[in-house]
């Protein structure tokens, strides 16, 4: 396949929790790191605040062990967790978020994010990216984001009472052909959070087998 962009070499993947790098960046992760990237994780929170439960032990745990997992199976390298609350990222200090991360991100040529609406509306998605972005502009490095289309965000929002943020055609700079076997192999790691949650897996069904990217930020000149 002929990469649709400059293929980055190392990539940060900056998300909020446990299972965004999986229900959302997932595809795109395992499909740069197919064309050789290779990618890192932060996940700013350990995800214990999340209402879809299916045991009865330790949230934070379970979440710990889900995404060690679920990383394997992307590919991911090095996962940084931080213990930052989860549903409580708007509650920090954005230059202490991007402080947190400044030195791995300084270590890496591009940082991919959710796209700025948060994707699905998620105050901590929103955070997260803002963090990323704040970091970039410091260290002058290029912000790729993961976006859906706006029919897809319009449809979600229609059968699931959701708040999913999605963009127009011209706001979308890269389509990236995917394949989605090690994305759907790391979300059922996740299985904390996939049980009983048809969303992952409707919003796929709707994206089909290309991904929206939008650059948030332009990388230095070459
Ligand atoms: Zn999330």
């Amino acid at each position: 396949m002929e990469p649709p962009f400059h293929w980055p070499g190392k990539v940060l993947a900056v998300c909020a929790h446990p299972d965004d790098e999986s229900f959302g960046l997932g595809a795109v992760i395992s499909t740069l790191i197919t064309g050789g990237a290779s990618i890192d994780l932060v996940c700013f929170t350990r995800g214990e605040a999340s209402t879809l439960r299916t045991d009865d032990g330790d949230l934070t745990e379970t979440r710990h062990r889900e995404l060690e997992l679920a990383a394997t199976e992307l590919g991911i390298g090095a996962v940084h967790r931080f213990g930052y609350a989860d549903g409580g990222l708007t509650a920090v200090g954005l230059d202490s978020l991007a402080a947190a991360i400044q030195p791995l991100a300084a270590l890496n040529g591009l940082l991919l994010v959710f796209d700025e609406g948060g994707i699905t509306g998620h105050p901590d998605h929103i955070r997260a990216t803002a963090a990323a972005m704040v970091v970039a502009d410091e260290l002058d490095l290029p912000v790729l984001a993961w976006t859906i289309d706006r029919r897809v965000a319009d449809t979600l929002n229609a059968e699931f009472d959701a708040s999913f943020v999605g963009r127009n055609t011209d706001e979308i700079h890269v389509r990236l052909p995917v394949e989605r076997g090690r994305q759907r192999a790391a979300m059922r790691c996740h299985g904390s959070q996939l049980s009983g949650n048809p969303v992952p897996e409707r919003r796929i069904a709707l994206t089909g087998d290309t991904e929206s990217l939008r650059f948030l930020r332009a990388g230095p000149a070459r």
